[in-house]
């Protein structure tokens, strides 16, 4: 499978049958806190990255070996509203299915209108917002040139106006970076204007792109859902039940891995295997020089070995 892996399980979806549409760090972000390393193509330019026949071919197959599935979710390597194809994908993968199909964007080119007309079709879209000043955004995510804040959010407010599916915005909180009064004020400002169904706090819980990039403790973050809104819901960790276990186990765990640095226990929930047996097979997957290991806060990541 090119463009479809999973499903694996998601804080917020269950279990999430991803669908990534562009290649690999192709983002209008750089975001220092990002899971897959520096972003290589920074651009604002949407194209046809892909077949899009390819993709549907592969969302057919998955779909017929009848898995438990969530939601069908557009997100992985980069940023998904970048391919042009986006909102046809939705449309023809709705007609395949009754899944529910979820767009994980960085919403920076929602300001868009025809971004915005792509994405009606789906159920739900999960964007992100860590900063509402242009300063505190160049920081935390190192925008594209084009990019300004303010036409982000008068962006995602616009969206919420017409948009009749669900927004879960998710803020990720970085210390000493947006964790002051001042940037959280704004930020509150912003989330009082564009009105999300959801909004979901999140911090640096793997490892990321750059060193400095630091998590909020605990009771930070709970100080900060108390300051920004009771609602907002600080993501834990996910406890789901098994999925099917595929028939390749070595290779489903290389392709989790592409995707994202994952824990012993995240291979254990996803593929239905024992904590005993996943550590076996990382152990075996490492020899043969195809993981690697990271530690960070005290766990162990493995990540795929490019
Ligand atoms: S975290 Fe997401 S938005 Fe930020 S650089 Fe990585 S892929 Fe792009």
């Amino acid at each position: 499978m090119r463009y479809v892996y999973g499903p694996v399980p998601s804080r917020r979806l269950g279990f999430s049958l991803g669908v990534d549409i562009v290649p690999y760090k192709t983002c209008t972000l750089d975001c220092v806190y990002c899971q897959l390393g520096r972003t290589t193509q920074k651009n604002v330019e949407r194209k046809m990255y892909t077949r899009k026949n390819d993709i549907l071919e592969e969302v057919k197959e998955v779909l017929n070996k009848k898995q438990r599935i969530d939601y069908i979710t557009f997100s992985g390597s980069g940023e998904p509203t970048l391919n042009l194809d986006i909102g046809e994908l939705i449309r023809e993968i709705k007609a395949l299915t009754s899944i529910p199909v979820a767009v994980l964007t960085n919403g920076t080119l929602l300001f868009m209108e025809d971004v915005q007309k792509d994405l009606l079709g789906a159920n739900m879209v999960l964007p992100s917002l860590d900063a509402a000043s242009q300063k505190v955004f160049e920081k935390i995510n190192r925008p594209h040139n084009y990019l300004k804040i303010e036409s982000i959010i008068d962006g995602l407010k616009r969206f919420r106006k017409f948009y009749r599916g669900q927004i879960w915005l998710e803020i990720m909180l970085i210390k000493n970076f947006n964790d002051n009064t001042k940037e959280l004020f704004r930020i509150k400002n912003a989330i009082s204007e564009i009105q999300p169904d959801r909004v979901y706090l999140n911090t640096v819980v793997r490892p990321p792109s750059e060193f400095y990039a630091k998590p909020l403790s605990r009771d930070e973050m709970m100080a900060v859902k108390n300051f920004l809104d009771k609602s907002c819901e600080v993501i834990a960790e996910f406890h789901g039940q098994r999925a099917e276990e595929p028939q390749n186990v070595e290779d489903a765990i290389v392709e989790m891995t592409k995707r994202r640095p994952v824990t012993i226990v995240d291979i254990s929930n996803v593929l239905g295997i024992s904590v005993a047996n996943a550590k076996q097979m990382i152990k075996r997957l490492k020899a043969k020089g195809r993981l690697k290991e990271k530690q960070y806060q005290g766990e162990k990541y493995y990540s795929y070995y490019k």
